[in-house]
């Protein structure tokens, strides 16, 4: 204990000194208030309000266009959440109609059309009306007739006379029937 007092007194007497030059260094170089403590305070609300009719005139403050969202007050587990997440009323329901294709045997949904299917007859039906086209050069002269489409050995028929003949050579595929 004494040891510590006769550290302290020198000790208090170097940090009087010390205060003292800063105090007259600060003095001498700012001509303002003497050195005292101040509170200092940062706030928009406090600053001096002014009147409403003034206020339009002014900038918004850049907070006015922030939109503030709720936040969550509390963190949720990674339990809860995927509780939550992979509940089986949120999950992809799984499917039943799913049937074969007679056709092609890939699978398909039952009240659907086959898309393996679809796909073919739009190739095989666009090249026919590209054949048409061919034939009648031109747009214009479509004759207003029925189109028969004949396929490898087929024979037109005499119900066929007078209608519009296109002969693919191809074997006839077996979802396009003859009339
Ligand atoms: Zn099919």
């Amino acid at each position: 204990m004494a040891a510590l007092v006769v550290f302290w007194s020198p000790a208090r007497g170097f940090l009087r000194r010390c205060w003292g030059q800063l105090e007259r260094s600060v003095l001498r170089g700012l001509p303002g208030p003497p050195w005292a403590p101040a509170l200092a305070v940062q706030s928009p609300a406090l600053e001096p309000t002014e009147n409403i009719g003034e206020e339009s005139n002014k900038a918004p403050n850049f907070l006015d266009s922030i939109f503030w969202m709720a936040a969550p007050k509390k963190r949720r587990t990674i339990e809860v959440n995927r509780c939550r997440r992979r509940h089986p009323n949120k999950l992809i329901k799984i499917k039943t109609n799913i049937d074969v294709c007679p056709e092609c045997g890939n699978l398909k949904q039952k009240h659907v059309l086959c898309a393996y299917c679809y796909k073919k007859i739009q190739v095989e039906t666009s090249l026919i009306r590209m054949q048409i086209k061919e034939k009648e050069a031109g747009p214009f002269n479509a004759s207003t007739v029925e189109t028969v489409v004949l396929y490898e050995g087929d024979k037109p028929t005499e119900k066929d006379e007078g209608k519009r003949i296109i002969e693919r050579n191809r074997k006839r595929p077996s979802w396009f029937t003859r009339n």
